[in-house]
C-alpha cells in the first residue's frame, strides 16, 4: 500500500506569526497515523521544522541544480539542510507563472531525490483540456515527462490537481477523480496519489473514499489548523 499523506501547500502566504498554526496542528495530532506535510514559503521552512513536532515540512519548489549562480532560486540540498523532507515540484502555478515544462519538472524531481527529499510531482488538466476530452492524454504526457526514473513510494508522490478546481471551490465529481486516479495507478502501482483542488473538511471524507486516492494536497484550507485538522482526521 502506498503511503497516506495529508499535505498542505501554503503558497505565498505566512510569516513567523503563523507558526502558531503549525504548533496547534502538532498538538492536535501528537502521533498521527498518516503523514502530515506542510509546505510553507521558503522563508519559513527552517522555523517551521523546529516547531513542527511530528509534522513534516516541505518546500514548494527547488532548482534543478544543487548550487550555483541562480539568483532567487533555492536548491534541494538547502531545503534538506533547513529540515525539509519533501518538496513540491511542477505545481500548476509554477508551470504557468514560470513556464516550467515537464522536462524542467523532471529535472527538479531528480534534484529532490539526489538531496534525499520526497518529490511531490503535480499534474493536472485545464478546463479547456477537460472539456475537449483530452484529460487522460494530458495526464499521460505529464506523467511520462515529469516522473523521473527511480521513482518509488519512498521518494515520489503524485498530486493530481485539475487546474480548474484550484482555489475555485469547484471539485470534480467523485467519478472524475476516480477515473484519473485509476489511470495514474495503472502506470504507477506503488506511488501515493494525492488529490488537490478545493479540498476542505466538508468534502475530504468522500474524496478519500475514492479508490486510489491516498491523500490530499490542500491549499487554502491548510493555512489554519482548525481547517486542516479535520482533513487529517478524515484520512
Ligand atoms: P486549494 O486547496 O486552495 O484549491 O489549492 C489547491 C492547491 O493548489 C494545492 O497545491
Amino acid at each position: 500500500m502506498p503511503r497516506k499523506i495529508a499535505a498542505g501547500n501554503w503558497k505565498m502566504n505566512g510569516t513567523a506569526a503563523d507558526l502558531d498554526q503549525i504548533k496547534a496542528l502538532a498538538s492536535a495530532h501528537p502521533s498521527p497515523s498518516v503523514e502530515i506535510l506542510i509546505c510553507p514559503p521558503a522563508t519559513l521552512v527552517a522555523h517551521m521544522a523546529d516547531a513542527a513536532g511530528p509534522i513534516k515540512v516541505g518546500g514548494q519548489d527547488c532548482h534543478a541544480e544543487p548550487s550555483g549562480a541562480h539568483t532567487g532560486d533555492i536548491a534541494a540540498p538547502m531545503l534538506a539542510a533547513a529540515g525539509a523532507t519533501a518538496v513540491i515540484v511542477g505545481h500548476s502555478e509554477r508551470r504557468t507563472d514560470h513556464a516550467e515544462t515537464d522536462a524542467i519538472v523532471q529535472a527538479k524531481a531528480r534534484a529532490a531525490h539526489a538531496a534525499g527529499l520526497t518529490a511531490v510531482i503535480c499534474i493536472g488538466e485545464t478546463l479547456q483540456e477537460r472539456e475537449a476530452g483530452t484529460t487522460l492524454s494530458v495526464i499521460d504526457t505529464q506523467l511520462s515527462g515529469s516522473v523521473p526514473e527511480g521513482a518509488s513510494d519512498s521518494n515520489t508522490v503524485i498530486a493530481y490537481e485539475p487546474l480548474w478546481a484550484i482555489g475555485t471551490g469547484k471539485v470534480p465529481t467523485l467519478d472524475q477523480i476516480a477515473e484519473v486516479h485509476a489511470h495514474i495507478r495503472a502506470k504507477h502501482t506503488d506511488l501515493a496519489i494525492l488529490y488537490g483542488g478545493s479540498v476542505k473538511g466538508s468534502n475530504a471524507t468522500e474524496i478519500f473514499g475514492v479508490p486510489h486516492v491516498n491523500g490530499a494536497l490542500v491549499g487554502g484550507a491548510s493555512l489554519k489548523a482548525n481547517d486542516f485538522s479535520p482533513i487529517v482526521t478524515a484520512l
